[in-house]
């Protein structure tokens, strides 16, 4: 099947996007679900979470990039922005409540937007924020556009990205940074001075902040390109990769999919 066909079926205007790539990476059936069955389940609680920490650091970047000041009142007006966002969901695609309950959450991540102001927010300078951003993949036919949205492109040229996770991420092996990366060369023709996680750790104990960064050079974008450019043949070829069913990728915690899917149940790898 050619790429552009299923681009088309996939409704994404011919894009692909490094979250699509990823998914597809990890596993074929998780690939279909979401984007050729274009099924939406209500998400986690852990994704919910996550979702609406974004939000509040992305109200803070948006105020300062508007010349606003930074004062006491800026974690309350994150904090509401979080709240609406959780509200929003919960209204329209609902939340699977596993880990938490909605009190609790709104707890943590007010204790989370204090801790990453005290940390990170008295000396980030943003230049961008939720920038989206679309370049080609260098194949002439048919033409592959890759389409993404960078959290934030800092004033000393770094990009970083927000996380909440359960462990601290690592840039040096992000498809998604490598992407963002050779987004920004192709399009200033030099190199990010970095590109960098913040990681909200979120442990029972309390959480942290871990900042990893990591400074690219030209083979980190060409990992990316080739990386895609596979991803674009096996898609041709319909080639599809299955994870383990032990591996953590399988699982009820990490997939959302996987009280639907016939995969996970031993059932046989249905035509995608
Ligand atoms: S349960 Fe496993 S095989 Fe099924 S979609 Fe999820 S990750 Fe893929």
């Amino acid at each position: 099947m050619r790429i552009s066909h299923l681009l088309e079926r996939m409704g994404t205007n011919g894009y692909l996007s490094p979250t699509q790539l990823n998914t597809f990476l990890q596993c074929g059936h998780k690939w279909r679900y979401r984007y050729i069955q274009k099924l939406r389940l209500p998400a986690s609680d852990r994704v919910v979470f996550g979702r609406i920490y974004d939000a509040a650091l992305q109200r803070f970047y948006a105020s300062m990039i508007a010349g606003e000041p930074d004062t006491e009142r800026s974690a309350d007006v994150m904090f509401e922005m979080a709240r609406l966002s959780l509200e929003q969901m919960e209204n329209t695609e609902g939340i699977r409540w596993e880990e938490t309950n909605k009190d609790e959450m709104l707890r943590e991540v007010m204790d989370a937007i204090m801790l990453w102001r005290e940390q990170i927010g008295q000396t980030i300078k943003p230049l961008e924020a939720a920038k989206e951003i679309e370049w080609l993949l260098p194949v002439k036919n048919p033409i592959v556009k890759i389409h993404g949205v960078i959290d934030l492109i800092t004033q000393d040229n770094v990009i970083v990205d927000d996380k909440a996770a359960s462990r601290k991420a690592s840039p040096e092996s992000s498809l998604q940074m490598a992407a963002y990366t050779d987004w920004f060369l192709q399009h200033t023709g030099r190199l990010p001075e970095a590109v960098v996680f913040h990681t909200l750790v979120r442990r029972k104990s309390g959480p942290t902040i871990e900042i990893t960064s990591y400074k690219p050079d030209e083979t980190y974008c060409s990992r990316f390109r080739e990386r895609a450019l596979q991803v674009c043949k096996m898609l041709e070829a319909q080639i599809y990769i299955l994870p383990e069913l032990s591996s953590w990728v399988c699982s009820e915690k990490y997939c959302d999919y996987y009280n639907i899917c016939e995969h996970s149940k031993g059932g046989q790898h249905a035509e995608i």
